[in-house]
């Protein structure tokens, strides 16, 4: 069997930060990806928080990426049958360098990203799916691939939120409808200009706009808007549980559809060119999905992780898949030095995250999944401030009655008992 000293499966951003560390570290990582390049099969929505990982790369690594635009306008979108209720910010401090945060399009952003790990060191190898992991004495040693036994002093598995090899290595088990979501989206082709006039933007800038409310019908989810340089990506989060339970059925293509056809999105879109259409699992547990993280002779890391942070506001996997990746080839590193890959040793990539940034936020917003998953955001709210909001602004033919009476007619003792226990939980986040 041929042996390699370190066997990365999956060339998403986990799988390319693990690889690119290792090499420039002076190890010769093989990593395998199914898709016919880095980024083929990838998805995200998506925007990427730089702060997190820049100091892990070399300082000219972000300039040269390619990265669509910073994002300096942030647009939080409550949608209900016929209204919508938006809060619109934008901060001088996002808008200067560095800044804090891009979207980006992983088809192209992985395939640079894979030419930099190629470039200093690693082995790419694409169109190899990987179908098993080889277990000896309760130790992983290798990897199956195409029919062929591939050997290795340590496996990462970096193949996403549904990973085979973190369950063919006793890691995780078989998710649960509830701690995984589906993500669905297109991209829109737009005269770079059109992006700008149409959301507001000053040349060059981007924009993030994140929607809930009657999109998802109920459901547990959202929308996304996010602007690239000349193209804007659209798409949907829904529960797997809430799709699969949720009466009457419907499919998540119907879904966007609907929400392409709403009159908040139908002019931003208009005269685009759809070019891509993709889909994919999100694990949605935070730091409850969160379980071993190595073996003997195995690490995970990224999504396979379940490193990913849904914060209601804020949209995270990208950065944590990143620095898990980082933080794995520098745990890789000192076993290396003592040539010891047992699960002992290789626990130190543990007590690594834990000291950064991916286990404490995760810990941080550990009660997230538990408070979003609560219909009332993605039915009540979104109503109650298209009525109150609605009656604020109507002038009729009657006299116009004082704010407050307006206000306070939109609450009974069960919407206010209602709101103050939404408001009791939420105090965890
Ligand atoms: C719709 C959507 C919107 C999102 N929005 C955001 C956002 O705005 N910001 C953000 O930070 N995060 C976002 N996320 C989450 C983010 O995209 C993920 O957390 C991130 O992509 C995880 O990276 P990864 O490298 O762990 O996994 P992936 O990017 O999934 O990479 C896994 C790789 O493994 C390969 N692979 C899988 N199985 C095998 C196998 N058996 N053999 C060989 N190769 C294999 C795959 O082809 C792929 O290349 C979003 C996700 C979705 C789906």
């Amino acid at each position: 069997m041929e042996k390699f000293d370190v066997i990365i499966v999956g060339a998403g951003l986990a799988g390319l930060a693990t690889a690119y560390t290792l090499a420039k570290e002076g190890f010769e990582p093989l990593v395998l990806e199914r898709g016919d390049y880095a980024g083929a099969k990838n998805v995200t929505g998506g925007r990427i928080y730089l702060n997190p990982v820049r100091g892990m790369f070399p300082a000219d690594f972000w300039d040269k990426a390619p990265l669509e635009r910073p994002v300096t306008t942030e647009i939080i979108t409550m949608l209900s049958g016929d209204a919508a209720t938006s809060l619109r910010f934008r901060a001088a401090e996002f808008a200067a360098p560095p800044y804090q945060s891009y979207t980006v399009q992983r088809v192209k952003f992985d395939r640079w990203f894979g030419n930099q790990a190629t470039c200093a060191g690693a082995m790419l190898v694409t169109k190899s799916r990987v179908d098993d992991v080889i277990v000896d004495g309760g130790r992983v040693v290798g990897v199956v691939a195409g029919g062929e036994e591939l050997g290795a002093d340590v496996v990462v598995a970096c193949d996403g939120a549904l990973s085979l090899v973190a369950e063919k290595a006793g890691l995780r088990k078989p998710g649960q409808p509830q701690d995984y979501a589906v993500g669905f989206k297109q991209v829109v082709e737009l005269p770079e200009k059109a992006i700008e006039d149409r959301f507001g933007l000053p040349a060059g800038e981007g924009a993030a706009q994140l929607f809930m409310g009657a999109l998802t019908r109920g459901r547990f989810g959202g929308g996304f808007l996010y602007t690239n340089k000349a193209s804007v990506s659209l798409g949907m989060v829904v529960g797997i549980r809430d799709m699969m339970d949720g009466q009457p059925p419907v499919e998540p293509g119907v879904l966007l559809e609907e929400f392409k056809q709403r009159p908040e999105i139908a002019p931003l879109i208009e005269g685009g060119e759809a070019v891509e259409f993709s889909a994919h699992v999100i694990p949605e547990a935070g730091y409850n999905g969160v379980g071993k993280l190595a073996g003997d002779g195995i690490l995970l890391a990224g999504d396979a992780a379940g490193f990913s942070l849904n914060m209601g506001l804020t949209v995270r996997g990208m950065e944590f898949a990143i620095a898990s990746g980082v933080i794995a080839a520098q745990a890789i590193k000192r076993a290396a030095e003592k040539k010891d890959y047992s699960a002992g040793s290789l626990s130190a990539y543990r007590t690594l995250l834990g000291d950064s940034f991916v286990l404490k936020d995760l810990a941080t917003f550990r009660e997230a999944p538990h408070i979003l998953d609560n219909p009332r955001f993605f039915t009540y709210y979104p109503e109650l401030a298209g009525r109150i909001l609605r009656d604020i602004f109507s002038i009729g033919i009657q006299p116009k009655e004082r704010f407050g009476p307006t206000v306070r007619r939109h609450f009974g003792l069960a919407d206010i008992t209602g709101i103050l226990k939404d408001g009791w939980k939420g105090r965890k986040l």
